[in-house]
C-alpha cells in the first residue's frame, strides 16, 4: 500500500503552535481569517524590496549600489502592492538600512529560497556559503520594531533552529550552520552557529507541534493562550480582549475595603496591561501619552564577581573606601549558597546586620508579618 503523502506545514504555522496559541492557529490556518496588520504588510513590503535588491546585485555582481536600491524599492513595492499609506514607512526603514548593507556576492547561494523537509516548509530570505570556514549561513530580515534578540534568545528561537536543522539537509556537507537575524530598523545583525547536537530535538518539536494540531482537530478545542504572538496579533480574542475600567481616583477611608479589593484585582490587571503595552510597542513602535513615551529601551546592568571585588579591595588596601558606607550583600543574594551550604549561614550569623523597616504591602491572612528584604 503506498504511504499517504504527509501534509507539509509552514514553519510559521508550527511556530504558532509551539508558542501555544491554538486559537490563533485555527483562525489563520483553518478558517482563513485575514490578519494582515500594518506590521505584517510593512514586513511583506520590506522583504519584497530586499529580494528585488539582492536579485539586482547578484545579476550585476556588485555588493551594493544606491541606484539599484531605489529601483528595487519601486519594483518590490509594486510586486506585493504595499498599501500607499504604508509606503513611506517601508521607505523610511529602507533608507536607514540599505546604505550600510553589502552583499558578499561571491558567497551568494540563494534568495527567497522555498524549501521543504519532512513536514516543514520554510523560506530562506538569503543563503550564503562561506568557503573559508566551510559554513552555510541563512539570513532572515525583520522589518518591525521588535528590539534585536540576544544571541541566547536567537539560539532558542524555533525559526532559527528549524532553518539550521533543515538547512543541514538541504545544503549538506558544511562544517557549521549559522543563522543570522537582521533587524533592519536597528541596522543590527545577530548571528548564532549551530552544531548538530544543538538541533537534536528539532525533529521531535516539529512532530509534537504536528501532533498537537491533529489532537485539536479531533477534540475541536483550539484554546487561546497568550504568548509571543500576542505582540502582533490583532484577532478578536477570548483570552486578552476583556479590559476592565480602572478607577480614576482613590476612594475615601470608609471605602477602604472596596479599594483594597480593587488593588488586588488592579495589581494583576496592571501587570497584564504593562505586558500588553510592552508587546504592542514591540510590534508597532513607541506609544506617547502627554509627552511620556513608552518604548522598549536597552537596559545595561553591570555586576562584579564577589571574590574579585574582595581580593581587589585587599590588594589595593582600599577597605577604607567603605568606612562611610559599609559594603554588604543583601541576604536575598545569599539564599542559594546558603541552601547549598547551610554551614555558611551559621558561620556568617555573627556578622549579619538586621534592620526592620515598614512598607505598605498586602499579604495573605495567616502569613508571617515579616519579610526578608534586600536592605
Ligand atoms: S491575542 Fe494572543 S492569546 Fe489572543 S488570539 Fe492573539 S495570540 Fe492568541
Amino acid at each position: 500500500m503506498p504511504t499517504p503523502e504527509l501534509k507539509v506545514f509552514r514553519r510559521s504555522e508550527l511556530e504558532l503552535v509551539t508558542d501555544g496559541c491554538l486559537w490563533r492557529y485555527s483562525k489563520l490556518y483553518r478558517e482563513g481569517v485575514d490578519d494582515a496588520s500594518d506590521l505584517s504588510l510593512i514586513g511583506i513590503g520590506g522583504h519584497a524590496v530586499m529580494y528585488a535588491y539582492l536579485t539586482r546585485l547578484v545579476a550585476k555582481g556588485i555588493p551594493q549600489d544606491i541606484e539599484e536600491a531605489e529601483a528595487a524599492f519601486v519594483e518590490g513595492i509594486a510586486a506585493v502592492q504595499t498599501p500607499p499609506r504604508l509606503i513611506p514607512e517601508v521607505k523610511h526603514v529602507w533608507d536607514y538600512f540599505v546604505p550600510y548593507y553589502t552583499l558578499p556576492v561571491d558567497r551568494f547561494v540563494a534568495a527567497e529560497s522555498k524549501e521543504a523537509h519532512g513536514q516543514v516548509g520554510f523560506t530562506c530570505d538569503l543563503v550564503l556559503a562561506h568557503p573559508d570556514r566551510n559554513e552555510l549561513e541563512i539570513c532572515d530580515w525583520k522589518w518591525g520594531w521588535n528590539p534585536p534578540l540576544t544571541e541566547d534568545a536567537l539560539k532558542a528561537l524555533f525559526q532559527a533552529r528549524v532553518y539550521a536543522r533543515y538547512g543541514m539537509e538541504t545544503w549538506p556537507g558544511f562544517t557549521t550552520y549559522r543563522f543570522t537575524l537582521v533587524a533592519a530598523r536597528f541596522n543590527k545583525f545577530v548571528s548564532v552557529v549551530f552544531s548538530r547536537a544543538d538541533l537534536d530535538s528539532v525533529d521531535l518539536e516539529v512532530a509534537a507541534a504536528v501532533a498537537t494540531i491533529r489532537r485539536c482537530e479531533q477534540t475541536g478545542q483550539w484554546p487561546a493562550v497568550p504568548g509571543p504572538a500576542c505582540q502582533w496579533c490583532e484577532l478578536e480574542c477570548p483570552a486578552v480582549s476583556q479590559v476592565g475600567d480602572l478607577p480614576k481616583r482613590l476612594l475615601e477611608a470608609r471605602q477602604a475595603q472596596a479599594v483594597a479589593s480593587w488593588v488586588l484585582a488592579g495589581e494583576a490587571q496592571l501587570r497584564s496591561a504593562k505586558k500588553a503595552l510592552k508587546a504592542y510597542v514591540a510590534g508597532h513602535g513607541p506609544v506617547e501619552v502627554n509627552g511620556v513615551v513608552f518604548d522598549n529601551r536597552p537596559a545595561v546592568s553591570r555586576a562584579y564577581p564577589l571574590i574579585e571585588v574582595v581580593n581587589t579591595i585587599h590588594q589595593r588596601n582600599a577597605a577604607g573606601a567603605f568606612d562611610d558606607q559599609p559594603f554588604t550583600i543583601p541576604a536575598s543574594n545569599l539564599k542559594k549558597p546558603f541552601k547549598a551550604f547551610p554551614e555558611l549561614e551559621q558561620a556568617l550569623a555573627g556578622v549579619a546586620t538586621e534592620k526592620t523597616t515598614y512598607r505598605f504591602a498586602s499579604k495573605r491572612a495567616g502569613d508571617e508579618d515579616t519579610d526578608e528584604g534586600d536592605d
